[in-house]
């Protein structure tokens, strides 16, 4: 039975119903279960080989929905809600009871998000339902950023992939949360510090880190292609291709190398294309890749973050 298409009724009534639907987002493909029904929930961590102690993101149409999951909304969520509308942004709010506590692993705070993605929000509208939704592929590796890449790795566990084409943004949702006051960041995402700064009108801590305990799951292993990734400084000077063993991938166009990572150094652009090319790398014969940071500014700096985290798995 063929399980990838486009078809968004059939999509809602497996979400519905209790089953696994991999969900197009403008981030990263998501692997969605009834946020209510904990069985189905139960099945996202066996699917992925998540750790119960990694919490997932709720996902909903609307902000006018936000009070089914979570019992209070902060002055300063309103406040971004209002600029951003729907964007790559996830506020982690104080949750209601009737989320079960394996979505928050036993937290008393609810990460939720309303993706900018027209055909997720149609989805969650049809389903009628919240849904629980990390990245779908297996823990710790690199994020899908199409429907062939979720098919690729987890097809036979999902019930239902729906097909959005690839995502504009390519990386994972900025997480914002209050734990004392101020916002913190507790993971850099497509919403940058910049735009969080000029909304807020001051600069969000980055608690960014495997070592804080209000962000679990934020390990430094993840987003790993598996084999070792060197990390070279912005501007590195390359000196062409390094033999088939090495594969490079500079920031812009080099003299002499197959592959950029931009046309021409837009952060969009490669935040789009990261995943892909990590994954183009752990299929391919090459034993080890050379990648250009990116410019530590606007995406760049999540651009960054993901190629250290995948960079430190990849030294074991
Ligand atoms: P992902 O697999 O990309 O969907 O990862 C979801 C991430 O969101 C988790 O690894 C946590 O870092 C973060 N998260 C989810 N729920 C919470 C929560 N209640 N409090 C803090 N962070 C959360
Ligand atoms: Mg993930």
């Amino acid at each position: 039975m063929q399980n990838l298409g486009k078809d968004l009724a059939r999509a809602a009534s497996v979400l519905k119903a209790g089953g696994l639907v991999a969900m197009p987002t403008e981030t990263v493909y998501g692997l969605a279960a009834n946020a209510f029904d904990e069985a189905a929930v139960a099945r996202i961590f066996e699917a992925k080989n998540r750790p119960h102690f990694d919490p997932l993101i709720v996902h909903l149409p609307d902000w006018n929905e936000v009070g089914r999951v979570a019992s209070s909304i902060h002055p300063e969520a309103h406040l971004l809600w209002n600029a951003l509308g729907p964007a790559p942004i996830t506020y982690v709010l104080p949750k209601r009871p009737e989320v079960p506590d394996l979505v928050t692993s036993g937290l008393d705070h609810v990460a939720v998000r309303i993706p900018k993605l027209k055909l997720a929000r149609e989805l969650l509208t049809l389903a009628g339902v919240p849904a629980a939704a990390p990245s779908a592929n297996p823990f710790g590796f690199v994020s899908p950023t199409t429907a062939q890449h979720v098919a690729d790795q987890l097809g036979e566990q999902v019930d239902y992939i729906l097909d959005g084409g690839p995502c504009e943004v390519g990386l994972e949702s900025t997480i914002i949360a209050w734990p004392n006051g101020p916002a913190v960041v507790l993971r850099l995402g497509g919403t940058t510090l910049e735009q969080l700064s000029g909304i807020l009108g001051y600069l969000p801590e980055v608690r960014n880190s495997s070592s804080s305990p209000s962000a679990p799951g934020m390990l430094q292993a993840h987003y790993a292609p598996g084999k070792p990734l060197r990390l070279v400084p912005q501007g590195f000077a390359w000196a062409g291709e390094q033999g088939n063993e090495i594969q490079s991938l500079p920031w812009m166009p080099a003299k002499g190398i197959a592959r950029a990572l931009t046309t021409s150094g837009s952060p969009v652009e490669a935040a789009q294309r990261l995943f892909g090319e990590l994954r183009a790398f752990a299929a391919s014969e090459a034993r080890e890749l050379w990648i250009e940071l990116a410019p530590e500014e606007g995406l760049g700096r999540a651009i960054n973050d993901r190629l250290r985290r995948a960079a430190h798995c990849g030294e074991e």
